[in-house]
């Protein structure tokens, strides 16, 4: 038995400006690409922040990390023209590395007060079986970081935005990589735009993984549709911020 919380669901389409919190530099369009790219076209705005420098997952392994972050970034850039992402920006903590989980909570924080976004998009921390310490730190950091908002005691990594931040109100959070989904997005008619920005990354998928992942995301997005009245769905986890604590 699952107990839902007594919250209203929050209504993604109601969203204005977005940020996107990812482990790495491909999660967000993975995991969400095809609800996202239907909300910019809808005039969200989007703001992709990535936690890692994503530096161990490169292909080729011989080039120079600052060759690798290049990549990294052509890639990232490529796939945000398509999704129609706004701005990016970067924590860079080694990726699957040694970093405080408390300064990847202080620079969330900072990015939430300075971009104030009404609505949050990052993983699941809660998500079953998921054996990655970067996916598990960014959805805690980021659930973490949506709760303490507004309370500017908690500082963030930048003490001028805490002076200058105002609250303002987040509507909610969309969790994705999830297992508990509330939320299937019809992502039907924004398919090709996800598989085209997925392509995009290139410096971490040979050809081969790249087919394979396509495949993968054809497979899931089809699953996650059964017995719904569309052929391609994103399951996500949407909650009311209040409902990230204590699951009222
Ligand atoms: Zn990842």
């Amino acid at each position: 038995m699952t107990i839902e919380s007594i919250l209203p669901i929050p209504d993604i389409f109601s969203a204005k400006r977005i940020l996107c919190i990812q482990p790495h530099y491909d999660d967000n369009d993975i995991a969400a690409a095809g609800i996202l790219t239907q909300l910019a076209h809808r005039g969200a705005e989007l703001f992709y922040l990535t936690a890692t420098d994503d530096l161990m997952g490169i292909v080729d392994t011989t080039l120079s990390d600052k060759e690798a972050e290049e990549l990294l970034k052509r890639d990232q850039f490529a796939a945000g023209t398509i999704v129609g992402v706004k701005e990016q920006y970067w924590c860079g903590y080694p990726d699957a590395g040694e970093y405080n989980y408390f300064d990847l909570r202080r620079n969330f924080l900072k990015y939430i007060r300075k971009i104030q976004p009404d609505f949050i998009f990052a993983p699941d921390a809660w998500l079953t079986y998921e054996g990655h310490r970067d996916h598990i730190q960014t959805g805690f950091a980021a659930a973490e970081a949506v709760m303490f908002a507004g309370l500017t005691k908690i500082a963030s990594s930048d003490p001028e935005v805490d002076a200058a931040y105002e609250e303002h109100e987040i509507q909610g959070v969309a969790l994705y990589y999830t297992r508990e989904p509330n939320y299937i997005a019809d992502i039907s008619l924004s398919w090709e735009e996800k598989v085209a920005a997925v392509r995009c990354y290139e410096a971490q998928f040979n050809p081969d993984g790249m087919e394979q992942l396509v495949l993968a995301l054809d497979m899931k997005s089809k699953q996650v549709a059964e017995g719904g009245s569309f052929l391609r769905g994103e399951p996500l986890k949407v909650l009311h911020t209040s409902a990230l604590h204590c699951g009222i």
